[in-house]
C-alpha cells in the first residue's frame, strides 16, 4: 500500500495544515442488500473519491496563493477502508503517524464522504473531543462564507476514521463527513449519487479557511 503526499509552502510556514482523504476503496460491499455483491469491491465515488477530488482541485487553485505563513500538506491515505474490522482500517494514517514529516503538521482536516447531492456535514463528536476549537472556528468561518446549510452546527454520529490515529498521536484533527448516505459500502456508491456542487462547497470552505486573515493558528484544546 502507498500513501501519496504533496505539499505547498511547508518548510517556510509558521502554521502547517494537514488536509487528508483516503484514496483506497472498500474491497467488499458488506452493506449491499444483495448477498451476491458482498464480495465485490465498491466503486467508492463518494466513500473515498469525493475527498480526493476536492483535494486535487484545491491543490490546483491554491498554488501560489497561500499566505506566506501558511503551509499545506495534502495526504491521500491508503488502507483506510480495508476492514472488515477496525484493526485492519486506517492503515495509511497509522503509517503516517509512525513516520511523521519534519516539521510536523499543527492540525489536520479530514474529508470523507462529502460528495452527496444532499450535503449536510454536522459536527463529528470525536473531532469535537480532540479538536473542538478547530471544529467551532471552522464552522463559523464556513457560515461566514455562506455555507451554513452545508455545515450545520449540530452533532452528527460518532465516527471512527483516519482522524483517530492522528488525534491519538497528538495532532488535533477533525473529520468532515456526511454519513447520511444510503449507498454506503454498497455497489450503488457511484458518481450519479454525487454532485459537483457539493464538492465545490467543501472546496470553498477549505479555500476560505486557508486564506483567512489573520490565519487560524492553534487548534489544540
Ligand atoms: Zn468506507
Amino acid at each position: 500500500m502507498s500513501n501519496i503526499i504533496g505539499e505547498q509552502n511547508w518548510k517556510d510556514a509558521k502554521i502547517r495544515v494537514l488536509l487528508l482523504a483516503h484514496w483506497d476503496t472498500r474491497p467488499t460491499s458488506d452493506m449491499d442488500n444483495n448477498p451476491a455483491n458482498s464480495r465485490k469491491p465498491i466503486l467508492g465515488a463518494n466513500d473515498g473519491a469525493s475527498g480526493v477530488a476536492v483535494l486535487l482541485e484545491l491543490m490546483r487553485v491554491m498554488k501560489g496563493r497561500l499566505p506566506k505563513d501558511v503551509g499545506v500538506m495534502y495526504l491521500l491515505t491508503d488502507g483506510e477502508d480495508l476492514g472488515p474490522d477496525l484493526d485492519e482500517m486506517f492503515l495509511g494514517a497509522r503509517a503516517f503517524m509512525k513516520d511523521l514529516p519534519k516539521p510536523k503538521p499543527d492540525y489536520g482536516i479530514l474529508l470523507d464522504m462529502i460528495g452527496d447531492k444532499d450535503l449536510k456535514v454536522p459536527m463529528e463528536p470525536n473531532s469535537l473531543r480532540y479538536a473542538g476549537t478547530l471544529v467551532r472556528e471552522f464552522y463559523l468561518n464556513a457560515a461566514r462564507a455562506g455555507l451554513k446549510s452545508a455545515f450545520p452546527m449540530t452533532y452528527g454520529p460518532v465516527i471512527e476514521d483516519d482522524h483517530m490515529p492522528l488525534n491519538e498521536g497528538g495532532i488535533p484533527t477533525m473529520d468532515l463527513i456526511d454519513f447520511d448516505y444510503a449507498a454506503w459500502h454498497t455497489q450503488a456508491d457511484t458518481v450519479d449519487k454525487c454532485s459537483a456542487e457539493s464538492l465545490g462547497k467543501i472546496g470553498i470552505a477549505l479555500e476560505s479557511w486557508l486564506l483567512k486573515s489573520p490565519p487560524f493558528t492553534i487548534a489544540k484544546d
